[in-house]
């Protein structure tokens, strides 16, 4: 007889389960659920048929039968109702199973499958979980106090009900893995997910959507941490503008405006590496923000970024055409305050733009 393989099993396990309204992993755990007890009542049957009298025979056969109609269901019915079937049918076939083989083969832990699939699966509140959970618990109990009161219907030999009880518990572990694993997978999904649109949220709310530079409000953010945690090393701004930008816009059109825009960022970030954060001011202004390079060292930087800018050639149909920028520099004096501090670059850009812009002033 061929052996079915196991990529086989799982498409067979998986098969029918796209319903858009329907919860796949549901079926999925409840059919391995059922062929778990399917498997579980043929080995069992073997085990301890010779203890059995008739109605033994029939329970076993009755229970193989509900398992195999529960599992046929999941290819027809509806997920809500195959949730219901299983709990009844499990329900049921531990009371008669505990009624029959007694306390000690520790078959009424199947209720804790039930417990774990109750709070794991379906879209019902928590008021109706925990209800179900509270007569799952009665229910034990109940079962616990019947077993004391009267022995078991049919009397299994030690070595049996240590044998049962080890199947049991392998059985009850391995379902309650099954569910665990598999919805635990579902929130550790959901959660890498939610954690990864967390940080492109972050991530978009700390860039300008045109240039792909940090925006005011990450360049103020960032410039504040720097001057509440650095004491000893310098730091250094700088606010710079396009001069003429007005022109740009007029002359080449809003669209050639933004070319220009996203060029310039370019050039200042690829320019900046660690050096620097490069953060879009607001319209044709942008702020650097040295964290540990004093004004003659931000300077140096500068001048050479200035001729980087004024060396870049702007296309604009038959013309092209270059721009200039106004740099505006300030080293931190550790006595001013933030605001002071932005001032200060933002004077000395207004000086350099006064005495003939495409210059540092420092
Ligand atoms: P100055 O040398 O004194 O800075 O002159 P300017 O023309 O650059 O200065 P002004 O403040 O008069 O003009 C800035 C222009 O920048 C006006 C505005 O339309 C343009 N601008 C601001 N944001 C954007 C943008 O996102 N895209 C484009 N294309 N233009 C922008
Ligand atoms: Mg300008
Ligand atoms: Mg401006």
């Amino acid at each position: 007889m061929k052996l079915p393989k196991l990529q086989d099993i799982i498409g067979f396990i998986c098969k029918d389960t796209s319903d858009p309204n329907e919860s796949p992993k549901l079926i999925i755990v409840i059919r391995i659920l059922v062929l778990t007890m399917l498997l579980y009542i043929a080995l069992n049957s073997i085990i301890y048929v010779r203890f059995l009298n008739l109605s033994g025979i029939i329970l076993l056969v009755i229970s193989f039968a509900m398992y195999l109609y529960v599992f046929t269901m999941t290819y027809r019915q509806k997920t809500g109702i195959i949730r219901y079937t299983i709990n009844f049918c499990m329900v049921v076939w531990v009371g008669v199973s505990v009624y029959y083989f007694g306390w000690d083969t520790g078959v009424q832990h199947f209720i804790l499958v039930l417990l774990v699939l109750c709070y794991f699966s379906g879209y019902s509140n928590y008021g109706i979980k925990i209800t179900y959970a509270f007569a799952l618990c009665a229910f034990r109990i109940y079962l616990y106090f019947l077993c004391r009161s009267k022995p078991s219907a049919i009397a299994l030999d030690s070595p049996t009900t240590n044998l049962l009880q080890i199947i049991n518990t392998l059985t009850i572990f391995w379902c309650l893995s099954v569910i665990a694993l598999l919805f635990s997978k579902d929130s550790q999904t959901l959660e890498s997910k939610l954690v990864e649109y967390n940080s492109q949220l972050i991530d978009q709310a700390n860039t300008d959507a045109l240039t792909g530079l940090y925006n005011r409000r990450k360049a103020i953010e960032y410039l504040e941490d720097l001057l509440a945690s650095s004491t000893q090393s310098f730091i250094s701004l700088c606010i710079c503008d396009i001069d003429f930008f007005k022109k740009v816009n007029d002359n080449y059109g809003h669209d050639i405006g933004d070319v220009v825009l996203q060029q310039i960022s370019k050039t200042m970030k690829a320019s900046a590496g660690d050096k620097c954060l490069t953060a879009r001011w607001g319209g044709e202004e942008f702020l650097l923000v040295f964290p540990s390079s004093n004004g003659d060292e931000a300077y140096y930087f500068l001048e050479n970024l200035r001729q980087r800018i004024k060396a870049l050639r702007f296309e604009a149909g038959e013309k092209n055409f270059a721009v200039t920028m106004t740099f505006g520099l300030a080293e931190y004096d550790y006595k001013s305050d933030i605001d002071s501090f932005i001032k200060e670059a933002d004077e000395k850009l207004y000086m350099g733009k006064e005495n003939g812009r495409d210059q540092i002033v420092f």
